[in-house]
């Protein structure tokens, strides 16, 4: 017998996506019949606007999409993606300066890969998308976790930031607004944070995928709009998936300065290529296009989002602070563990989350996958309907606890 093990050590570290887990328990539920409403996917429900599916349509008519193009992305797109990073972060970047990438998700994976060397680290402000630590790992880095709970808005200090930072510390991830939380940092503690990076000479890596879907009249300022002397060690992921109800065309981008965009586009080069070409094509309609569609949404997710958080905020033991983007509300649920209900007594949310599921068939993900127990997150990416009839659901449950 080999020694040499089948799977890689690498690979064998890496955990199961907790949402992902949600979700196909929850299908499992619906196939077998029953009536569940999910709260567990992380996208639109919304079609893809019209205008940018028609472009596509006449794309599909042009052989020249059915070719190899550049790895980096389609020059059109690339200049459309530096004009809206212009737009809405505040950094007059080159065309040079933008990777179109496989969804934000292969952004971020390439950022790490390209900054990291092995035992690197990186700040990583917790709760956090289930995905960054792992690409941090995958790269050989140390994801640093510095949690701010509820009390604190789901934000975390310069203070909590300095006490995690040591010799090893490459760079720090900022996600405004945030997954899984829809946190949005104003623009003061934006410039504290960036000027704290600034001063210690580390890299930002900041994930912008939400900075369209923000309310209230709250606006995400970018961290290199905060401070632009960081503009030079940042690199920007975002992509069209959120903004323009386009997750299934997987199309993100990067940003960043030029010496760390060349190493990306190598590594693009070997790994993947270039974007499919139709999938660029709508993306440079949805950026160039008309964008009250957009607004519609937007507005849309807003109405979701006062009607939830206030429901939720009714759920015995339930604490949830309005959130001001993204389409997420999470929930403080401590106030509601240690309490029997029809016989079964949750001690975590993921306990409390399965009971919700089971009885209430309600789909939730639980805190453990963002990185601490104790909390909720509910997408409010549903139709009204579903949205309010769901967190009915379980308040009725909830109020049954003794
Ligand atoms: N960043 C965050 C914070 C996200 O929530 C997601 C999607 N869940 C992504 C990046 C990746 O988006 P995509 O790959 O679909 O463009």
């Amino acid at each position: 017998m080999s020694s040499i093990s089948r799977l890689s050590k690498k690979i064998s570290a890496i955990g199961e996506s907790a949402t992902l887990k949600v979700d196909a328990k929850a299908k499992a539920l619906q196939a077998e019949g029953r009536k569940v409403i999910s709260y567990a996917a992380g996208e639109p429900d919304f079609p893809t606007p019209k205008h940018i599916v028609d472009a596509v349509r006449v794309a599909l008519d042009d052989p020249k999409n059915f070719r190899y193009t550049a790895a980096t992305g389609l020059p059109e797109l690339r200049t459309a993606v530096a004009a809206k990073t212009a737009r809405d972060s505040g950094w007059e970047v080159e065309a040079s300066q933008v990777m179109i990438t496989n969804g934000g998700k292969q952004a971020v994976y390439q950022s790490f890969q390209v900054l990291l060397d092995p035992g690197d680290e990186v700040i990583v402000p917790a709760p956090y998308w289930v995905s960054y630590p792992e690409a941090i790992q995958l790269a050989d880095g140390v994801p640093v976790e510095v949690f701010a709970g509820a009390d604190q808005g789901y934000k975390v200090t310069v203070e909590q930031l300095e006490a995690a930072r040591t010799d090893k510390t490459k760079a720090l991830l900022f996600v405004s607004p945030s997954n899984p939380t829809g946190a949005v940092y104003t623009a003061e503690e934006t410039k504290a944070i960036g000027e704290w990076a600034q001063e210690h000479g580390l890299w930002v890596i900041a994930d912008e995928i939400y900075q369209n879907l923000v309310y209230g009249g709250v606006r995400a300022t970018s961290i290199v709009e905060a401070v632009p002397a960081l503009q030079d060690r940042a690199i920007l992921v975002n992509g069209v998936a959120k903004t323009y109800a386009m997750t299934g065309w997987r199309l993100g981008w990067m940003v960043g300065p030029s010496d760390i965009m060349k190493g990306a586009a190598n590594l693009q080069s070997h790994m993947s290529s270039n974007v499919n070409n139709l999938a660029q094509r709508g993306a440079i309609a949805a950026l160039n296009g008309p964008q009250e569609p957009i607004e519609e949404m937007r507005v849309a997710f807003e109405g979701r989002r006062n009607l939830i958080v206030e429901e939720l905020n009714k759920v015995p033991g339930f604490h949830c602070p309005m959130p001001d983007g993204a389409f997420y509300a999470y929930v403080d649920v401590a106030g509601a563990l240690g309490k029997t209900y029809r016989g079964v007594t949750p001690a975590t949310s993921l306990e409390l989350a399965d009971l919700i599921l089971t009885e209430a068939e309600v789909a939730t993900v639980p805190g453990e996958g963002f990185g601490r127990g104790g909390y909720l997150r509910l997408s409010y990416a549903l139709g009204e309907g579903p949205l309010l009839e769901g967190v009915q659901r379980i308040q009725a449950l909830m109020a049954e606890g003794n």
